[in-house]
């Protein structure tokens, strides 16, 4: 069992006072700890606990931030195999992406704020107004940031909320996914062996006691949450009597619109790769399949053969791709929204459709294809290892219906015409789009959705915008 306490205040862990959640293990089912929430006190000692640190760091210069954000990162990829294995532990996910992309994007993302804390410019000083008054830029931090993060990568959601905060010179409280804390846990500990205490805080508890307190607190300036669309809703209205500003990434349902002309196979193997990575529990998954007439029935039967191909295992076993989902619960709604499909439209199940017998929450890799545009299935965020595919017979249909759609997070094209692809990715309102690739991330360009996806940036140099703010600053001589 890991050695983390229930929350992280000040620079000291301590036990919580409030509530008992089990973290649970998905691929066994089995308990790993009870840990005891946060208290509404605990949760305000956490905003002062931010809010007494907050000038301090404020006036460390760039340089000095982003050194001891290096020593950070450096610890994190010290700890690469211990948070690898407490996040497959906690989370499910194989162990080999754990390491690879949870740790590696992790380090990666403390390594980049750090370096960006110091590229901040601003406009030239000037005599904007007339002679006699200097105006100048600044750009200064907000405050005490809350960062409210999800189950689905509970370790790198913390570091995209935790970095481009305190690279911009705000201090953080962190509310990880009651699912799945421990992680987070463990990331604070390394914080607060290279940040002044109070600079990163991690309260742990539930979204409507503890989150709720955490976002509507009034020494906080600034929310930004990673979650459900619903989420979204809730916290703005949580935030509104205090006036504070959000940062939201919220769901996906990512269309991927595959062209006659299209490298079939190289589309399957993505599809097949980007729709069951992490079961489907990601918010850019290729799950919204959308073949053009000519190769829909080629399509169907190549991506027949690539989902079955993918077994769920033991997330812990070197070579599994597919783990668990996150609860039962999650895995019964995924289920339901294949009964449904099945059912209630014209779609067929093409393979998968229920759980494997045994413990733990698997969910058979699945396929739905015949699904109609306005189907269900097609619509709504699934959040598991399920994709379907809908035929369509030309761009403007196919574009419509891709834009057609509350999500506007991601998106991708397949085709060899380098002008469809051009036409498709102006006019395609998502936040990002991959042309004959899918799911790919750098750090150094932005991620972020449109629409009820959410809006501001998490990754690149662009979201130290959102962390702070531009002031203007007046001489008169
Ligand atoms: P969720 O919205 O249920 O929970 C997210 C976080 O919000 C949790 O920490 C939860 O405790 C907290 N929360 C819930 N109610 C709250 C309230 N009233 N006040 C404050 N905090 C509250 O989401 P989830 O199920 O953990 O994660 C899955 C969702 O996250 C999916 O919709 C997925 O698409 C989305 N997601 C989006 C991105 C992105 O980059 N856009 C990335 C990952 C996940």
């Amino acid at each position: 069992m890991s050695d983390v306490a229930g929350l992280f205040i000040g620079g000291r862990e301590e036990a919580g006072s409030g509530g008992t959640e089990a973290v649970n293990n998905p691929a066994t089912g089995e308990r790993i700890v009870d840990l005891a929430s946060a208290s509404l006190g605990q949760v305000d000692a956490a905003v002062g606990a931010a809010e007494r640190a907050f000038p301090g760091w404020a006036a460390m210069s760039p340089k000095e931030r982003s050194i001891r954000m290096l020593a950070v990162a450096q610890d994190i990829a010290n700890a690469a195999e211990e948070l690898a294995a407490l996040e497959t532990q906690n989370c499910g996910k194989p162990i080999g992406d754990a390491r690879a992309i949870d740790v590696g994007n992790t380090v990666d993302v403390f390594r980049f704020f750090a370096g960006a804390a110091r590229t901040v410019t601003g406009v030239p000083a000037g005599e904007y107004r007339g002679p006699g008054y200097t105006s100048m830029q600044r750009r200064d931090p907000l405050g005490v940031v809350a960062g409210i993060a999800p189950w689905n990568y509970p370790l790198m959601m913390a570091a995209w909320k935790i970095a481009p905060a305190i690279a911009a010179g705000n201090t953080v409280v962190l509310k990880p996914s009651e699912h799945t804390p421990l992680t987070a846990l463990k990331l604070a500990q390394i914080c607060a062996a290279h940040l002044p205490e109070g600079v990163v805080n991690v309260v742990t508890g539930n979204g409507g006691e503890v989150g709720a307190r955490l976002v509507s607190h009034p020494k906080v300036r600034m929310v930004s949450l990673t979650g459900d669309i619903a989420t979204g809703r809730t916290v703005m209205e949580l935030v509104a009597p205090t006036i504070k500003r959000t940062h939201f990434e919220l769901g996906g349902k990512a269309p991927v619109i595959v062209f006659d002309d299209a490298d079939l196979d190289a589309a399957v193997a993505t599809i097949a790769e980007a729709g069951l990575y992490n079961a489907g529990q990601d918010c850019t998954a290729a799950c919204r399949v959308y073949a053009q007439a000519g190769i829909y029935e080629a399509l169907v039967a190549k991506l027949e053969a690539a989902v079955k191909a993918v077994v769920p295992g033991d997330p812990l076993a070197a070579g599994t791709v597919l783990g668990p989902l996150i609860t039962e619960r999650q895995r019964d709604r995924v289920d339901g929204f294949v009964r449904r499909a099945i059912t209630d439209s014209a779609a067929e199940l093409v393979t998968g459709g229920s759980a494997p017998s045994g413990p733990g929450f698997f969910y058979e890799p699945t396929l739905i294809a015949g699904a109609g545009h306005n189907d269900e299935i097609v619509r709504r965020e699934v959040f598991g290892p399920v994709i379907s595919v809908t035929r369509f017979d030309d761009a403007d249909q196919v574009l419509a219906w891709a834009n057609d759609s509350e999500y506007g997070l991601a998106s991708s094209i397949w085709t060899r015409d380098i002008g469809k692809a051009s036409r498709m990715a102006s006019l395609l309102q998502f936040g990002v789009t991959w042309i004959n690739t899918h799911g790919v991330n750098a750090t150094e360009m932005p991620h972020g959705g449109v629409k009820s996806s959410g809006y501001g940036s998490d990754l690149s140099i662009f979201c130290l915008e959102h962390y702070s703010t531009p002031r203007h600053v007046m001489i008169k001589h």
